[in-house]
Parts: structure tokens; sequence; C-alpha cells
């Protein structure tokens, strides 16, 4: 049992695999518009109890995370989203 053990934990490997082979699904459709209204787009990265998902599974860059997830606020404010 080396170091290198830990690194055989299916978690790591598949995180490191979708970091590997992942893109930021906003980037590639920079068409799409980020707002309060676009409620269909802004599901899509929210959990089944309503929260923001992590970057690790809603697989966006920074700057569209942080877009995200400040729109998110602003539609629960305006009362579109839960
Ligand atoms: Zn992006």
């Amino acid at each position: 049992m080396g170091l290198e053990s830990w690194a055989w934990c299916p978690l790591l490997t598949i995180g490191k695999f979708l970091k590997k082979y992942s893109y930021c699904y906003l980037c590639s459709n920079p068409r799409k518009d980020i707002g309060p209204m676009n409620t269909e787009l802004l599901k899509k990265y929210l959990e089944i109890w309503g929260r923001i998902l992590p970057r690790k599974l809603s697989q966006l860059c920074l700057s569209h995370q942080k877009e995200i997830a400040k729109n998110i606020k602003l539609a629960r404010e305006l009362g579109l989203l839960k």
C-alpha cells in the first residue's frame, strides 16, 4: 500500500474524468440568454430540493456558474422559482 493507493478511489477518478472531458454548456452555446426570466435554463442547475448545483456537477466555468447563481437568486426574489 503506497501513497498512490488513494488515487484508485472511484469517486476521484470519476471526478478527474469529468473535469477532463466536460465543457461549459453556456460557453459552447453563447446565444443562450441568461436572465431571471429564463427559468427553463435556470432549473437545469437546481437540485431537487431547489439548491444551486455545485460547479463539479453543473460543469460550468466559473464566470457562468456565478452568473447562473446570481440569476437564480434574482428569480427567487421575483417569485419565478421556488
Ligand atoms: Zn462558460
